[in-house]
């Protein structure tokens, strides 16, 4: 037996990464918050790529633009808020002990 609890926590931690990034809210876009900031900043310098998506985007979709986009950003804000890593190359370079051991990594949990 799961607790419900639980697991709506476990939930909420997995996804701290995620809602750093994207600004999500019930039944409308989920929009990337430093693309839209660098976008409304420096309009003829954001390279238009996509960066507003649908509600039912999935969290290791949205994870796949903080990858391309913010990798070192993600790294940097991974390790000073303790997130789980979720992001596959991440968990690669960190198995392999290229970056820090004060990140975690819980590979097996990814959907
Ligand atoms: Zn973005």
């Amino acid at each position: 037996m799961v607790d419900p609890l639980n697991s709506i926590q476990l939930t909420t931690e997995r996804a701290r990464d995620v809602h750093h990034f994207f600004e999500k809210k019930k039944g409308e876009s989920t929009i990337c918050i430093f693309c839209r900031d660098w976008k409304a900043s420096d309009p003829e310098k954001f390279p238009n790529h996509i960066y507003i998506y649908t509600p039912r985007t999935a969290n290791s979709g949205l994870r796949r633009h903080i990858e391309k986009y913010y990798i070192l950003l993600f790294l940097e804000q991974a390790e000073k808020h303790g997130w789980l890593i979720l992001i596959k190359s991440v968990e690669s370079a960190f198995s392999m002990g290229y970056i820090s051991k004060s990140l975690r990594c819980w590979p097996a949990l990814d959907s």
